[in-house]
């Protein structure tokens, strides 16, 4: 696979430099160049394909020059070791929930299957690969399990001490081996500015092999379209158009579908469903994409002012808004809204949903209102509703039952190095 950089069309770089780099040296992120159909036989027998096989085949069909398909068969079989299933909610309406991985989020799908093919890139290398990561929380996690025992790398992750949830802290510190969590006296952007110090220290980076696992690495968007491809082989009617809502932050999930619809999944519609964070929405109406500072809100990993894979979605669609709109509806709900919501799926289904997907359902609710039509229409589900036990306990009067996994992590011993917010103790760690 051939990939340019969204600043440069003309220097193209292979799946592996991309993978290895994370972002283009002039600061554009890397976009396939072309995105092969699936061939008819994939979908005329999709329905017979579990999860595992359609990220081999897809996976393949976009790889299969640079990875061998005995070594992408091992890296599929190890990425994803859960599956996800799409409940029917009735009258064609589904919930996609990717939630079975090791961290309850979807996160798992990206952050997994690129710890297996950044440590397949790195295997001829006999220098340690340290994966250096700071997190406000949920991708610290999914990264951390991703690479949890992968030979030859060791995970360092910077938190901020106080600042996470117990969840979340919980699932970061426990983890052990080859993981190591730093909690940092000061908040998210001492974090983030240690770690860029790191990079940028050549003293540090001559001794040590360090990279990033960065959430617009080209390996954790490529796996984001495979469960595209597993919803709609689960439906019942596969003869009706099929539209995605999906939560959106920085758009990475969404990213995913596309690159999906461009492999020739028939998809009628993509619907962005974002919180109070309306960037995009308005970015819809007005045709200026105006980042703002982001706002807090209780689906917060859709807390994002700037989503960064907005400069890929315009690359595809030739920086033209009216594209854009053909293919993608988005629109905005509020924290009251989405609890109602969070409510109103639990009476008419019987089923909770966690706040992100609760967001997802409203949005796809209008769209079906707007737009009457038989379709196959499908909430993407990105967490597990535990990770949010009280807001949708609170809003829906029903328990939540918590999955063992976490239960079992929430019952561990929390292991953290506690470090002041200054470079220098990073760097002594480092060493
Ligand atoms: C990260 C995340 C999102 C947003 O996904 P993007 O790819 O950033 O749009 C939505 N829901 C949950 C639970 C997440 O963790």
């Amino acid at each position: 696979m051939k990939l340019y950089s969204t600043n440069d069309r003309n220097k193209l770089v292979t799946f592996r430099e991309a993978v290895l780099k994370g972002i283009s040296k002039d600061g554009g992120l890397f976009m396939p160049v072309s995105l092969p159909k699936m061939p008819d036989a994939f979908f005329e027998r999709i329905n017979i394909l579990d999860m595992q096989d359609i990220a081999f085949a897809v996976s393949r069909t976009l790889l299969k020059e640079e990875i061998p398909d005995y070594d992408m068969f091992g890296i599929i079989r190890r990425a994803f070791t859960f599956t996800a299933p799409l409940v029917n909610l009735g009258k064609d309406k589904y919930v996609l929930e990717l939630f079975h991985g090791p961290t309850l989020a979807f996160k798992d799908f990206g952050a997994r299957f690129l710890a297996e093919t950044l440590s397949y890139f790195n295997k001829d290398e006999n220098k340690e690969l340290v994966i250096l990561v700071a997190t406000s929380g949920d991708t610290g996690s999914a990264v951390a399990n991703g690479f949890h025992n992968v030979p030859g790398v060791k995970v360092v992750l910077l938190y901020p001490s106080g600042k996470v949830s117990r969840i979340q802290e919980q699932q970061l510190t426990t983890l052990g081996g080859n993981v190591t969590a730093l909690e940092i006296l000061g908040n998210f952007d001492d974090c983030q500015r240690m770690v860029k110090q790191a990079f940028a220290d050549n003293e540090l980076t001559s001794k040590v092999r360090i990279s990033s696992a960065n959430s617009i690495n080209i390996a954790r968007l490529l796996p984001q379209s495979f469960y595209y491809h597993y919803a709609y082989s689960q439906v019942e009617d596969r003869d009706k158009d099929v539209v995605f809502s999906v939560p959106s932050g920085n758009f990475g999930n969404l990213t995913g579908g596309l690159f999906a619809k461009e492999m020739g999944l028939p998809v009628h519609k993509f619907i962005a469903a974002v919180n109070t964070n309306d960037i995009f929405p308005q970015y819809l109406k007005t045709g200026e994409f105006k980042p703002k500072a982001s706002v807090q809100t209780i689906s917060n990993a859709m807390d994002v002012g700037n989503p960064s894979n907005f400069a890929r979605i315009s690359s595809l669609f030739q920086g033209s808004v009216a594209n854009v709109k053909d293919v993608i509806y988005s629109r905005s709900y509020t924290d009251d809204q989405t609890k109602n919501a969070i409510n109103e799926v639990n009476n008419r289904y019987g089923y909770l949903i966690d706040p992100h997907g609760a967001v997802g359902y409203m949005a796809l609710n209008d769209y079906l209102n707007e737009n009457p039509g038989l379709y196959s229409s499908i909430v993407l589900e990105t967490a597990h509703p535990a990770k949010f036990k009280d807001i949708v306990e609170k809003s829906s009067g029903t328990a939540v039952t918590v999955p063992k996994n976490l239960e079992q992590c929430l019952n561990k011993e929390k292991r953290s190095i506690v470090l002041p917010n200054e470079y220098e103790a990073l760097k002594n760690i480092l060493l």
